[in-house]
């Protein structure tokens, strides 16, 4: 089974917002807070809380946001003591895949299936509609060179492999 979750407080109740309240060291806008959370798996939507009409429009901004806009890969990658290290983001700075696979929904998809005991259907289901799948990597670590996470996609890939079949 999978749940389609809604994400509440995507701004951390305001914390993310402050260069120096936010775990970061420097502030997040309120689109890339909501790109964040929108680019976790599963997630469907984002709660926000707004007390006037300008943080309306701030949250509603994202709508017509650009892909600089919504791109949160830099704070994330520099914050001090990061935990990221490691851990796909699903940023997509890794692209372009040499053999075209949208390598960060191939590490979404795996991550939420590495956390289930069964990879339900569903999920496989998604993954086989992706064009181009993980065991079309041929490792030649052009993606690492644009990862500012330092994930190991060729390792990832072959976990999706192994996971998924193909
Ligand atoms: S592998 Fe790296 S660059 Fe690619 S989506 Fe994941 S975190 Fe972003
Ligand atoms: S190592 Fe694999 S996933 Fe990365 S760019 Fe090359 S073919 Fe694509």
């Amino acid at each position: 089974m999978i749940y389609i979750i809604p994400i509440p407080k995507g701004y951390a109740a305001g914390t993310l917002l402050g260069d120096k309240e936010s775990p970061f060291e420097k502030a997040l806008t309120p689109v890339q807070c909501l790109h964040y959370c929108l680019t976790r798996p599963a997630v469907a939507s984002v709660m926000v809380g707004v007390s006037n009409i300008d943080q309306i429009f701030a949250a509603t901004a994202y709508v017509t946001a650009s892909h600089k806009e919504k791109d949160y890969s830099e704070i994330l990658a520099n914050a001090p003591k990061s935990s990221f290290r490691g851990h796909c983001m699903y940023c997509g700075h890794c692209a372009p895949c040499s053999q075209q696979i949208d390598i960060a929904s191939v590490n979404k998809y795996l991550d939420l299936a590495l956390i289930q005991e069964d990879v339900p259907e569903t999920l496989k289901n998604h993954y086989e509609l992706l064009e181009h799948h993980a065991g079309k990597c041929i490792g030649c670590g052009s993606c690492l060179k644009n990862c500012p996470f330092g994930v190991d996609v060729i390792h990832k890939m072959e976990q999706a492999v192994q996971l998924f079949g193909n």
